[in-house]
């Protein structure tokens, strides 16, 4: 109610530039799918008003209207009286849910998690194939290591990625057996599903106890948001493949030492959604496009300043449903961003979240950057070295 009654119609969710914050536009939607307000945190705020207060709306556009947000939060990071259109478009997509309304690529999504307990809808025994000829997985491990659905099936190569730096860095991990390697439940959270997402994510905190593991160790950022956001892992350290790579070059655990191929020329960071806007629960969020940032410096790599960055950065159209759904405005999301890099110059684009770079990946965008995972990037360009 709070949401629906007080929104200031300032249009900072349609409209705002601020040049000295890098924001130059808020919403993917309005930029890629459709320029209409009611596209924005502002038009869902006022349709859901409409709806509660019993105004007769044609059913179809209000479920076309809603599907096509990719719940990236931007809009709840501009907003300056802290209102929560994304939030509201999840509840609103449930209650569509409920009543038997999901448009058929969302169902065929949900489908795919509750089914096969991956949004990719693979088989749940190819689960772990991303790990054949890995080394570095120790069934004695303290640590576990959850790539995540994204990169387990759509990124294998940051899956792989990771865990090589991780073994040389002195951390071996175990694996979930594939059959217990379930989703966290954002894909279905973020379409409408929440008990759904709620089942997913406590078969998983199940697996995670039984590991008898530690620590846990992410790759995805919306992984990293459902599991630290909801306390269901008590007990269990659980944080970004990052984080753990990022304490160790601070505790002087770790080095790098570029390979012969040397590092590549100027490289553009994608901040994820999850892993830079507060708004999704990643506590810390919003220091993640600045530390990503200091360890490539670290590295010696030259980063360049995107159009949007940071927190305000706009989504490249990865989640919310928006591929399923809408998938030539999702890609262009993708094109938007790759093009943006590319005019500031940077010949390798890298994110730290898999689901992003398998769908910049998937954009079929050329002539532009080169797109990788954070720890491809850093098995392919450079040595780690033990500190003593
Ligand atoms: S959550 Fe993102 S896509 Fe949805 S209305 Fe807000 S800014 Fe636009
Ligand atoms: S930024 Fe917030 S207050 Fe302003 S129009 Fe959008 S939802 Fe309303």
């Amino acid at each position: 109610m709070e949401n629906l009654y007080h929104c200031l119609r300032c249009n900072y969710c349609v409209e705002m530039r601020w040049e000295e914050r890098g924001i130059q536009h808020v919403c993917p939607t309005l930029l890629h799918h459709n320029p209409a307000p009611g596209y924005s945190g502002k038009g869902y705020l006022a349709a859901a008003r409409a709806l509660l207060e019993g105004e007769e709306l044609p059913i179809n556009s209000l479920i076309e209207r809603f599907f096509n947000c990719t719940t990236c939060g931007n809009c709840e990071e501009v907003c300056p009286v802290g209102l929560r259109p994304a939030h509201l478009v999840r509840r609103i997509r449930a209650a569509m849910v409920e009543q038997g309304l999901a448009p058929a690529p969302i169902a065929a999504r949900a489908g795919n998690v509750i089914e096969h307990h991956n949004a990719a809808g693979a088989p749940i025994e190819t689960r772990n194939n991303w790990a054949a000829s890995v080394e570095g997985v120790a069934a004695d491990a303290a640590t576990l290591y959850l790539p995540g659905c994204a990169a387990s099936c759509e990124a294998p190569a940051e899956a792989r990625a990771t865990v090589s730096v991780l073994h040389q860095a002195g951390w071996p991990v175990k694996l979930l057996p594939a059959e217990r390697a379930r989703c966290c439940g954002a894909p279905l959270e973020e379409i409408g599903y929440p008990a759904e997402a709620g089942a997913e994510r406590r078969e998983l905190a199940e697996a995670i106890e039984h590991s008898g593991c530690s620590r846990v160790v992410l790759s995805g950022a919306e992984c990293l948001a459902s599991l630290t956001g909801t306390q269901f892992v008590g007990g269990v350290e659980v944080l970004h493949a990052f984080d753990l790579i990022e304490r160790a070059v601070a505790d002087d655990r770790i080095g790098f030492t570029p390979k012969a191929n040397g590092a590549p020329g100027p490289v553009g960071v994608l901040d994820s959604c999850h892993l830079s806007k507060p708004s999704h629960g990643v506590s810390g969020a919003a220091h993640y496009p600045r530390r990503i940032r200091a360890l490539l410096e670290r590295l010696g790599c030259q980063t360049v300043a995107a159009a949007d960055q940071g927190s305000y950065a706009v989504c490249c159209g990865a989640a919310g449903g928006m591929p399923q759904m809408s998938p030539q405005s999702a890609a262009r999301m993708a094109d938007g961003k790759l093009r943006s890099f590319a005019g500031a110059g940077a010949v390798v684009v890298i994110a730290a979240s898999p689901l992003c770079v398998a769908h910049l990946r998937r954009s079929g965008v050329r002539d532009v950057p080169a797109v990788m995972g954070i720890f491809e990037f850093i098995e392919s360009y450079f040595h780690l070295r033990p500190i003593a």
